[in-house]
């Protein structure tokens, strides 16, 4: 496969030397060729390295082999919330608990077969605890560069990867300026949006197509590169000529960080930065987005949308997927259920639409955050055969 790098937006083109984003300003991807496509998928690959005929690297090393081959969960306890037939396509059983191991699986891959020793992310959560850990599994040496109020849990989840943690001040402008320079490091940024940690993400889109193709996908989105990716994947497919329509993608974010949303609602073409607003949803909070008008334009051209849930909108839809489909996912990974809701309302999806939530995260590293009720029954041990037998009568 040639490695080629091309703009989706003016559609020029560079040689694949880590240049991230185009002349234009828009983020830049992989060319894949859709002939490539045409031959089988490589049933003994583990998990998402089936697809490796499409990717820039072959060989998966490390925690790397256990990315993607997440499964697709049919919940028919939420098809009435949801108005439609849900689907749980479920990334929090990822080996770092979230979809950004399968770009740092593509990312750390590619700097052992380059010999590249360092590399680098740029996060406040699972994208830091992922390259760390990816790294770590693979001998790589590794930088976290974290905002400086990162809640210490957090820092110590990373940190038990053993990556050098660099906390800096103003982590939005930072963001935006590692774009200048970080070619000229020998360090492998694996940021959100770096065409090689897109290829990786682009395998989600592949492993919900082979099961079958769905009306609608719905995912949260804050830096629009797991949007561009999901959508860079639908396109390949049916360029090459292996699904018809394309899937409408929903994307949604939290009212606390919604430039996205709002470049949306306002019919604009390019998204403002916004300010941030208090929040649980710690790994959408994005206020800059690099992809974010790319992410835009996978909505708009899929014929989707980009909308925004309130916080309590998004605790009852986490709390619902505990409770009705058995998964432990973070807030920011309930965001599409909150979404769904809001889209059934306004009549955006009809009840006989297969619909796939993509919930991004686990909640297991965050069980602080959780609200549940409790009110446990309390009983002396020698009542217990009766308190237990009534509970069944
Ligand atoms: C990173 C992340 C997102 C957002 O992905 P982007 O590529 O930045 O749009 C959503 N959910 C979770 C759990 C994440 O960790
Ligand atoms: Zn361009």
């Amino acid at each position: 496969m040639s490695h080629q790098l091309s703009c989706y937006d003016c559609g020029r083109t560079y040689p694949f030397d880590q240049r991230t984003r185009c002349e234009c300003g828009e983020p830049l991807w992989i060319d894949t060729d859709p002939s490539d496509f045409s031959g089988p998928v490589d049933q003994s690959g583990p998990g998402m390295w089936r697809y490796s005929y499409t990717l820039p690297v072959d060989t998966p090393v490390g925690i790397g082999v256990a990315a993607g081959g997440t499964p697709l969960i049919p919940v028919p306890n939420l098809d009435k919330y949801g108005g439609s037939t849900v689907f749980i396509k479920d990334e929090s059983e990822q080996p770092s608990g979230s979809f950004k191991d399968r770009g740092s699986a593509v990312g750390i891959s590619y700097a052992v077969e380059e010999d590249i020793k360092w590399v680098g992310a740029l996060s406040s959560g699972n994208m830091a605890m992922s390259v760390a850990a990816n790294a770590a599994s693979a001998d790589r040496k590794c930088v976290v560069i974290l905002p400086d109020d990162t809640p210490d849990s957090r820092l110590r989840a990373i940190a038990q990867y053993e990556p050098t943690v660099v906390q800096v001040n103003d982590f939005m402008a930072l963001n935006q300026k590692l774009a200048e320079f970080e070619s000229e490091l020998d360090i492998e940024f694996i940021n959100a949006q770096v065409p090689l940690r897109i290829e990786g993400q682009k395998t989600i889109a592949y492993e919900i197509c082979e099961e079958f193709v769905p009306d609608a996908i719905v995912l949260p989105v804050a830096s629009g590169g797991h949007a561009s990716a999901v959508w860079k994947g639908l396109q390949e497919l049916q360029e090459a000529g292996r699904i018809g329509d394309v899937p409408r993608l929903y994307l949604v974010q939290t009212k606390a960080a919604d430039p996205i949303a709002e470049a949306y609602r306002q019919g604009k073409d390019t998204v403002s930065p916004t300010s941030v607003g208090d929040s649980i949803a710690f790994s959408i909070l994005n206020t800059d987005p690099l992809s974010g008008n790319r992410a835009l334009t996978a909505a708009r051209e899929t014929g989707g949308g980009v909308l925004s849930v309130s916080e309590s909108a998004m605790k009852e839809a986490r709390s619902r997927i505990a409770s009705s489909a058995g998964l432990c996912v973070e807030p920011s990974a309930a965001v599409p259920l909150a979404g769904l809701r809001s889209l059934a309302d306004r009549g955006e999806v009809e009840s006989i639409e297969d619909v796939v939530l993509i919930t991004t995260g686990t909640g297991f590293k965050e069980l602080g955050l959780l609200e549940v009720d409790i009110e446990p029954k309390s009983i002396d041990v020698g009542d217990a055969y009766d308190t237990l037998a009534g509970l069944v009568e």
